[in-house]
């Protein structure tokens, strides 16, 4: 269960719908590690190694999470209350509550700050999801084709999700970042993230999921930069004084210009393979050099060199 939401940590796998902790314990009481690895995702098993000893001899029951003994008083159903409302008391919930106020208070759309809610709560459309709803389909990423497709998985775990951020500035905070729900992402960029930050990263994700529906049902494939292009493009135009202050990557290719005179200009590239060892490094070298100002520029020398691969 998520501390902050107390939530499971992913969906149920389909078919598994209503499994109970019990289902999960030998005759003996212990973990069925054996039946855990055939109905939970391994994300889970690490959190359930974490769990105390104790609690496996406890048999079920419905708990109030916001006493220390389990049991609801309406003592700490007014003091709940009072937090979802006023965002000033202390603990665990109201955590949560802050962050998801945090989320109200941005100056971006309404349809982003939906959306948001969406990824917190886990409930955006992934195939995960609608299988978990009961409609039968392949719940594989089809970007990667590796991991099931939830919500968490095509906004930060998925090759192409990391691609998309680290295009954005935000790239050294989040590549901090440890954590195994969207709830726990976004805590995080409230908790350590500068001014416009959480905005920006509300934006990211929200075009980075659209991204995945344009890839999903019209076959479109954007460039990392695209995805970064138009989050930041949306954003200025709800907040337009973000006009100086935000860089919107470039989405089209440099146009050369000639170097000045004296000058010399080297255009340079470089290559990294997952798959192939070494890596490719190019480059261009223009010159123009004066010899006689009378002739003006009349020595002109390009060389272009390409290392092969190592
Ligand atoms: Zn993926």
């Amino acid at each position: 269960m998520r501390p902050l939401t107390f939530r499971p940590i992913t969906k149920s796998r389909p078919g598994y719908a209503d499994i109970r902790v019990s289902d999960l314990l030998t005759e003996t009481g212990e973990w069925n590690w054996q039946q855990i690895h055939h109905i939970l995702w391994p994300i889970d098993h690490d959190e359930i190694r974490r769990l105390p000893q104790r609690c496996l001899n406890d048999p079920d029951k419905l708990i109030w999470h916001f006493n220390t003994d389990g049991a609801f008083s309406v003592r700490s159903g007014y003091h709940l209350a009072s937090s979802v409302c006023e965002g000033s008391s202390t603990g665990t919930f109201s955590g949560a509550v802050s962050f998801l106020r945090k989320l109200g208070n941005l100056k971006i759309q309404s349809k982003v700050k939906t959306f948001i809610w969406k990824a917190i709560h886990e409930i955006c459309p992934s195939r995960f999801h609608l299988a978990s709803r009961g409609i039968k389909l392949d719940t594989i990423c089809p970007r990667c084709q590796s991991f099931p497709e939830h919500s968490f998985h095509v906004l930060w775990h998925c090759e192409r999700a990391r691609e998309v951020w680290f295009a954005t500035s935000l790239w050294p905070l989040l590549s901090q970042f440890v954590g195994s729900c969207f709830m726990d992402l976004w805590s995080w960029v409230c908790s350590f993230g500068v001014r416009n930050d959480l905005a920006l990263f509300a934006m990211v994700s929200w075009s980075l999921w659209l991204d995945r529906n344009q890839f999903v049902f019209e076959n479109k494939f954007r460039k990392a930069e695209e995805v970064v292009s138009r989050a930041c493009s949306l954003w200025e135009q709800y907040d337009s004084t973000l006009k100086d202050r935000i860089v919107i990557p470039s989405t089209q290719s440099p146009i050369w210009q000639k170097p000045i005179l004296d000058f010399a200009k080297i255009n340079v590239d470089a290559a990294v393979s997952e798959t192939l060892p070494g890596i490719g490094v190019g480059w261009w070298l223009e010159m123009i050099v004066e010899l006689c100002s009378y002739l003006g520029p009349i020595f002109c020398m390009d060389l272009s060199h390409l290392l092969e691969r190592n």
